[in-house]
């Protein structure tokens, strides 16, 4: 997946399909607790190319409705174990996407420098 190649390549460490994470997200930074899923546009019916099949329409429609109302709770459950939710259809640019969750991620994550300004400096007597 090109996505997951070029996070790799920036130097970003993630997880793939955490079991223990609603939905199992595609990639998960788990210390900035940022959630990537890469859907699919038919699957996830995408508003540009979500199509319906011409047989068994209904059924159709109800199985994607479903799987969207899925994927809401997903982000649901994340969102209220403190995580981020970024959805990336399949037809996006992996580059900006890339770009997006980099952003994401550094703006999250507890990096070291940010760690050490939180600590309370000593106080001048
Ligand atoms: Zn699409």
């Amino acid at each position: 997946m090109l996505i997951r190649r070029e996070l790799h390549r920036r130097g970003l460490r993630y997880r793939v399909n955490d079991r223990n994470l609603p939905g199992r997200p595609d990639i998960a930074f788990t210390s900035a607790r940022v959630a990537v899923f890469i859907d699919g546009c038919f699957w996830h019916s995408c508003p540009d190319h979500g199509v319906l099949p011409r047989n068994n329409r209904e059924w159709w429609r109800a199985k994607l409705t479903r799987n969207v109302a899925r994927d809401r709770e997903k982000d649901a459950e994340l969102d209220t174990m403190g995580w981020v939710v970024v959805h990336v259809w399949e037809h996006e640019d992996p580059i900006r996407a890339v770009d997006v969750i980099e952003e994401l991620w550094r703006s999250r994550r507890r990096s070291p420098a940010r760690r050490a300004a939180m600590t309370p400096r000593p106080r001048v007597v």
